[in-house]
């Protein structure tokens, strides 16, 4: 299995130099995300087929830099199938088509078959793609070399009890390679899992520790874990603030009454 990188030609504040769309050629071909629609991104697709056709879409997750360029593909490939883990409510976004993926299931993709990895967290239809044998895992937007993902509060569909036992199942496979969605290849995962792992329970103990000196709601608790913050940042870090509070709950560690917090003795 040779992946082919292709840029969806995304740019932004919340993609940094945009999207990796990941293509395997083959029997059944296979395109790994679907972008944003851009042009240049369907062009590029269209020139690395070479006049061949694109069987298949995998669609990560339902975020908008992975989904929304289905639009466009089912126009730009006629007959072209999409494919992803429902998300209902979300999925009616992009109307096209959806087969529907579940945990465990053996897609045939290039000439080999992907193991479907539902990894929820950062969205709660997010898959993994796993080849067993390169042990090359499409990791989406599970990790991203040179920073840490944002993991919503559970009204934005996330939930980080959810990430952290994803990032578990992925160390205990022990994958060789992350491909992910924005970045480069990550070529030493565990390091960079253990790491967010670390990261994580690090942020947790800072919230308890908080909570523990009085500082009982979202926006107390803010400035002391992101000092000097970007105002255009706030709502991202105020999110994420909430998103551990919500795991402490889910923990027995934290109770909530209205947009206060407190401890549990
Ligand atoms: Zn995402």
């Amino acid at each position: 299995m040779i992946p082919l990188a292709i840029r969806a030609f995304n740019p932004g504040p919340m993609t940094g130099a945009g999207n990796w769309t990941w293509l395997l050629r083959g029997r059944v071909t296979t395109l790994i995300d679907a972008g944003t629609g851009e042009p240049q991104h369907l062009a590029a697709v269209h020139e690395a087929l070479a006049g061949g056709r694109l069987d298949q879409v995998i669609v990560t997750h339902g975020h908008g830099d992975h989904a929304s360029g289905v639009i466009g593909m089912a126009a730009a490939f006629p007959g072209v199938r999409f494919l992803k883990v429902p998300w209902p409510g979300r999925d009616e976004k992009w109307p096209v088509e959806w087969q529907p993926l579940a945990d465990g299931t053996r897609v045939e993709a290039g000439d080999d078959a992907l193991t479907v990895l539902h990894t929820p967290g950062h969205a709660p239809d997010h898959v993994c793609l796993w080849h067993e044998p390169t042990r090359d895992l499409f990791c989406a937007d599970l990790a991203m070399e040179g920073g840490s993902i944002y993991i919503p509060s559970a009204h934005r569909g996330g939930d980080l009890s959810a990430y952290m036992s994803s990032l578990e199942r992925v160390l205990a496979l022990r994958p060789a390679r992350l491909l992910p969605a924005h970045g480069p290849i990550i070529d030493d995962p565990d390091e960079l899992l253990r790491g967010y792992r670390a990261h994580r329970l690090d942020r947790e103990q800072q919230v308890l520790q908080a909570i523990h000196d009085g500082l009982n709601a979202v926006d107390a608790i803010l400035p002391r874990l992101y000092p000097g913050i970007k105002p255009a940042m706030v709502p991202f870090a105020r999110d994420t603030v909430l998103a551990h509070l919500e795991k402490l709950e889910h923990d027995a560690r934290v109770r909530r009454e209205g947009d206060t917090w407190t401890d549990v003795p």
